[in-house]
């Protein structure tokens, strides 16, 4: 059972005892009491010696960690006010608070709404509607191109100045180069980042699955992983034209890794991001043609998903983020090839990380909370993402060894589709704290 709990904060003095407090952003990671006051981070001390509080969480055997930051999340609803929200496969409220329930406390909504996010008033809009959701917080991320269609660049300095914290077409590739370079040049020029779906459309063209033994075994067409591969070639060698930091979303790759580990070596500035699926499933998860697991980029073969892990692992791939991808049951239920791809990942996330890193010794818990924290916040330059003294009191308690059942049905989000459903998996979040408020508590 997990239900919402609200009202602390303000100048409620909260403390969480007893924990292991894993702060990677300051190098901490020490048991003792986490003191929150104002909604700031107060003190940090020996357990016991902090003195009184208007509520106590006993955090014994269980880690506090800054709240977690996903760059990649698609929230679904039209960044415009009015409209019908019932047939949506996700709104901001539900995305929100399934953000909440996996322990992220900042979340980036990418502009590939109908309409697109791609002014400044969309962009002020989905701030707002996300203060009013009350729970995780909102950055949007504004459309690269006017509509997101690849013929013109969309007003990056206006959104920037509404309070967009980067730009993006993700979905697909600008696949004019000359365009993709202009925008790059733009972003260059107000200091943003660019997050970039690499895919060569030409390429792509067609394709239903990862190229390989699946396109024989079930008679669909491939996309080959030289798509991606060559698509981030491009993006990091107009990264270094543009001088423009270029953020590579969801590599799926050996390809991709090793293009990003050249580029980054040859000072190409550029980071990048793997995702929950594309980390724990290989395309053999479409054998039995369930929709579920059609995604963009395709799941991988196994030596891809190895290549990935050990980019994770060696710091090549910068941040984990989960490319929430909500869809309603009907138009998953179309079948691989008419179904649009995407899965959800924000409520299930933690878990596969864990089974996919901790639990194989490719990360320690500090490095894991590291690459969902700290190294998020940077890529973007944003304040969030430490426990250090005065900072707002985004934080997530997690219990590392509790086993549980991963079942769509307990979820906050709208959407169902998520491809780790019946998994038995570890560490599972307790509390999520936004501003010193605890907007989730797991009360099982
Ligand atoms: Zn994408």
């Amino acid at each position: 059972m997990t239900r919402l709990r609200q009202g602390y904060g303000g100048q409620a003095r909260l403390v969480l005892a007893g924990g292991r407090i894993i702060d990677p952003a300051s190098g901490r990671d020490e048991v003792g009491d986490l003191v929150i006051e104002g909604g700031r981070i107060a003190r940090i001390g020996a357990a016991g010696k902090l003195g009184e509080a208007d509520r106590t969480i006993d955090c014994r055997g269980r880690i506090v960690s800054p709240g977690f930051i996903d760059l990649h999340v698609h929230l679904r609803e039209p960044p415009i006010s009015g409209g019908d929200r019932a047939g949506l496969a996700e709104t901001i409220a539900t995305g929100t608070a399934a953000a909440v329930a996996g322990g992220f406390t900042t979340i980036c909504a990418m502009p590939n709404t109908d309409p697109p996010m791609d002014s400044a008033e969309a962009v002020a809009y989905y701030l707002r509607r996300g203060r009013e959701a009350g729970l995780a917080r909102v950055l949007p991320v504004g459309a690269m191109t006017r509509g997101r269609a690849g013929r013109e660049p969309a007003d990056l300095a206006a959104m920037k100045a509404a309070g967009a914290v980067a730009f993006s077409d993700d979905g697909s590739d600008v696949a004019d180069a000359k365009l993709f370079e202009a925008v790059l040049h733009r972003a260059a020029a107000i200091g943003a980042v660019a997050i970039c779906h690499c895919e060569d459309a030409r390429l792509a063209a067609g394709g239903i699955v990862n190229d390989g033994p699946m396109t024989l075994a079930l008679g669909l067409p491939g996309i080959p992983s030289e798509a991606e591969t060559a698509a981030v070639e491009r993006a990091c060698r107009a990264s270094t034209v543009a001088g423009c930091r270029v953020h590579i979303a969801h590599v799926s790759t050996a390809g991709a890794v090793e293009s990003l580990r050249r580029a980054k070596s040859a000072g190409a500035p550029v980071t990048a991001e793997a995702t929950p699926h594309h980390l724990a499933l290989t395309h053999e998860a479409l054998r039995g043609r369930e929709s579920v697991f059609k995604v963009s980029p395709p799941l991988r073969s196994a030596s891809d998903v190895a290549a990935v892990v050990e980019a994770v692992r060696d710091g090549t791939i910068d941040c984990l983020a989960t490319d929430h991808a909500p869809h309603t049951a009907a138009a998953k239920a179309k079948g691989l090839v008419a179904a649009p791809p995407g899965v959800i990942g924000l409520e299930s996330a933690l878990a596969v990380y864990v089974r996919a890193l901790v639990e194989p010794g490719v990360l320690d818990w500090p490095d894991l909370i590291a690459c969902l924290t700290v190294h998020p916040a940077r890529i973007l330059g944003l304040t969030a993402g430490t426990l250090a003294m005065g900072a707002a009191a985004d934080v997530t308690v997690i219990d590392p060894d509790e086993p549980w059942v991963i079942d769509p049905a307990h979820f906050a989000s709208r959407a169902r589709n998520c491809p780790f459903a019946g998994w038995k998996v570890k560490g599972r979040v307790k509390q999520t704290l936004v501003g010193g408020r605890v907007v989730y508590e797991d009360l099982a």
